[in-house]
């Protein structure tokens, strides 16, 4: 691991000054993704900023009766909140579905949002890789290439956004709350929040350099079943093949959205519309532009099948 210095910041504006002033800053919470890219030097870092005491550890209701998630609440107790459980069990439904018991422990809602991909070839320094080392390749384009992209994709990078977390707040319509280094807040819908990689895969958000998340915006509750289908290699402790949040009502609306076939989570209202059609409509709106590899062309088919379970067959298992 390279040498680094540290420091622990009071404020968010304090955060982000910091950062504009030392070079190679980055910030540092839950550190769960992080540490493992600086131990692979990956990410190099020369000085980090600890962000994990600047009071962003709270969930609060607001008086529209949405909710302000702090970006330091840990995912486990993010998960465990009764309002959460109560009003967005999606949300509660897609972090446990996530990681381990461990590592929700300590990672961050704003962290989670901010993982990098599980690419293998990012994390093979040995390998071409745009994202990792911009200009260099994609070593996944014509290699193994199983569990990465099928939509979104560009000719430097077909790399998925590894959060289920993500997923959930995309089909709630969260709003992400940051501050910049001269205290100037923003909010960026969840929608706006990721990039595509087109050209310059390693730029994967809407953030600008220094600009730290302070908190996540859910919009008041819209109620109905609350389901996220996580598929997977293993029961637990991996990440998706695909996944799907649906929130669906009783009059046959809903929303959907997808996880683990895009760099970002990935969601088309139309496609939403589409749903008193049935899972094969939905599926063919959402993914009508996808260009899959041939090792991962399955996925489209998987994830209409998971979709078809949801509204006709395991829908009972999840009402509440
Ligand atoms: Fe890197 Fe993206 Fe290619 Fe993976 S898919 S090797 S992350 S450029």
């Amino acid at each position: 691991m390279k040498s680094f210095t540290y420091e622990r910041v009071q404020s968010p504006a304090e955060a982000a000054k910091s950062f504009s002033k030392t070079t190679g800053s980055k910030f540092i919470a839950g550190g769960t993704n992080l540490l493992d890219l600086m131990k692979l030097e990956i990410e190099t870092p020369l000085h980090l900023i600890d962000i994990s005491k600047l009071g962003l550890d709270k969930i609060e209701p607001l008086s529209s009766g949405g909710l302000r998630i702090g970006a330091m609440v840990r995912n486990t107790d993010l998960a465990a909140d009764t309002t959460v459980r109560r009003d967005f069990g999606i949300l509660s439904r897609a972090l446990l579905a996530g990681a381990s018991g461990q590592l929700r422990n300590k990672a961050t809602t704003g962290g989670n949002l901010l993982q990098r991909t599980r690419c293998p070839y990012f994390y093979d320094t040995n390998q071409a890789c745009n994202k990792r080392n911009p200009g260099s390749g994609c070593a996944a384009i014509g290699g193994y290439s199983r569990q990465l992209a099928i939509i979104g994709v560009s000719d430097a990078c077909i790399a998925t956004h590894p959060s289920d977390m993500a997923v959930a707040m995309m089909a709630l319509d969260a709003v992400i709350e940051t501050v910049n280094h001269e205290g100037e807040k923003r909010e960026i819908t969840i929608g706006e929040f990721y990039r595509l990689p087109e050209k310059s895969p390693h730029l994967e958000t809407t953030l600008e350099p220094g600009e730290l998340i302070t908190a996540v915006i859910l919009p008041p509750p819209i109620g109905g079943t609350h389901i996220y289908h996580k598929v997977r290699d293993r029961a637990s402790y991996a990440f998706a093949v695909i996944s799907v949040a649906a929130i669906l009502q009783k009059d046959g609306s809903g929303r959907i959205a997808l996880g683990g076939v895009a760099a970002k989570p990935w969601r088309k209202k139309e496609a939403d519309d589409l749903l008193p059609q049935g899972a094969k409509a939905v599926t063919e709106k959402l993914l009508e532009d996808a260009k899959p590899t041939a090792e991962n062309k399955f996925k489209i088919k998987l994830v209409e099948r998971t979709l078809e379970g949801i509204l006709n067959k395991e829908r009972s298992l999840y009402e509440i």
